[in-house]
């Protein structure tokens, strides 16, 4: 029987020690689903040594060996103590598809580089005329002896800027249903021919890039799954890209920093926490997290029976997103004119001088903004909506 209070304190023990001061400030800082670049990957090194780098993991490819309990509580603590977060698309998405569908020498050769922060992936899948409609991707991968020659583009690739390995849905045959001629191929960053091209977004900042292939060799061995059947594979990661999200934790951060918000922001002689408009905002939100919340376990508890959460996550990724959403109002709300001044110095956690804005309105803009992706990332709400109308309510 596992004494979950126990494992809570070591977690946060660990916590209290490895997470400098630095590295606090990079998750204070965190607007999006990215931190700091420098700071995501000072962490991963930390939590590799530390053997906790992919609570996810089966132990025998060097997980911790956690319940689900266990990894909710890690996580938790993680985002409470403003941890910054690690490019996760190959720990999170990638990794487990190696486990089911790689080679032995995929395994070998991928894995352990992923834990390091040895490579670090981005994910490939949309293109300009392929994103909800993902099937009619064109990048195409012709076969020309033990090589694929990759032509195309992808766009709003997370990360590629910094990232050393992409995995790619390529089209290798077009006579075929859209579905059946996609396969999944791993891709060095560093081969000829590839050009990696930053996307500023509204917020100053770069996360998401376009990357264009012309005439890139790709050794056939970088395929993972049977050629043709990378369809398969790529549901199978998109599952994981959606359901692995605990929305509930991020949701009781962002209340924690809208109660201090609130407490820091004059009312007349009184502040925000005594305006009777205001709290009951909040306090609809803080039912609508209790709500999310119980799903949530509902869905833990499904899994933990060895169920799958199936069109469920589709359910939570709506609300969670959403709610998010109407919290990034609130605290903008809140901050009022403070939320104007652009502060991309100041975001970055290694800055020293004056920001222009009080501390608790630092991040407010940069937030909302980045924030209004969440509903478009990882499957629009509006094909959520559809999955949930279809699936879960049987229309
Ligand atoms: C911040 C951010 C990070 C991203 N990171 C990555 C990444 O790392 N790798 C990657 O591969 N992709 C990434 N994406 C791309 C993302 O997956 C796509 O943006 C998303 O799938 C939507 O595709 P689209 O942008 O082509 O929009 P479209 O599919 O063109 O949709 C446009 C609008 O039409 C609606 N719509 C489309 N089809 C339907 C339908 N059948 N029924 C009802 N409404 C519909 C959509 O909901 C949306 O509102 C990222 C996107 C963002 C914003």
């Amino acid at each position: 029987m596992i004494d979950y209070e126990n494992f809570r304190k070591s977690v946060r023990d660990f916590l209290a020690e490895a997470l400098t001061p630095e590295l606090r400030r990079a998750g204070e800082l965190t607007t999006s689903v990215f931190s700091d670049f420098k700071a995501a990957l000072a962490w991963q090194k930390k939590l590799h040594a530390q053997g906790w780098i992919a609570p996810d993991w089966p132990s025998e490819f060097g997980g911790p060996g956690w319940d689900i309990q266990q990894r909710y509580i890690f996580q938790e603590e993680c985002k409470l103590a403003n941890a910054p977060s690690v490019v996760m698309m190959g720990i999170q998405m990638l990794g487990p598809m190696l486990m089911h569908y790689g080679t032995e020498e995929q395994k070998q050769h991928y894995l352990p580089r992923m834990l390091s922060g040895e490579d670090i992936w981005c994910q490939g899948y949309s293109e300009p005329g392929a994103g909800s409609d993902l099937a009619s991707l064109k990048t195409s991968a012709i076969r020309d002896g033990d090589d694929f020659i990759v032509n195309g583009t992808k766009i709003w690739t997370s990360m590629a800027h910094h990232a050393n390995q992409i995995f790619c849905l390529v089209r290798t045959d077009k006579d075929v249903k859209p579905q059946a001629g996609i396969s999944f191929l791993l891709i060095d960053l560093e081969t000829a021919g590839i050009t990696i091209t930053p996307i500023v977004s509204l917020d100053g900042q770069v996360e998401q890039c376009q990357v264009f292939f012309d005439a890139v060799r790709v050794p056939c061995a970088n395929l993972l799954g049977a050629e043709n059947d990378g369809w398969s594979v790529a549901k199978s990661l998109l599952e994981f890209e959606r359901g692995g999200h605990n929305f509930t934790i991020d949701v009781k951060k962002q209340l924690r920093k809208i109660h201090d918000q609130t407490k820091l922001t004059p009312w007349g002689e009184k502040t925000r926490a005594d305006d009777p408009v205001f709290r009951h905002r909040l306090a609809e939100a803080e039912i609508d997290a209790i709500a999310l919340e119980q799903t949530e376990l509902r869905i833990k508890g499904t899994v933990e029976a060895g169920g799958n959460p199936g069109a469920l996550s589709s359910l939570v990724k709506v609300v969670g997103t959403e709610l998010g959403q109407r919290l990034n109002e609130l605290s903008m709300d809140l901050v009022g004119p403070a939320a104007s001044p652009q502060c991309l110095d100041a975001l970055d956690p290694y800055y020293e001088g004056d920001a222009p804005v009080p501390d608790h309105a630092l991040t407010a803009m940069a937030e909302y903004i980045n924030n209004r992706a969440a509903t478009i990332y990882g499957g629009t709400a509006e094909i959520q909506r559809t999955i949930i109308a279809k699936k879960v309510l049987g229309l």
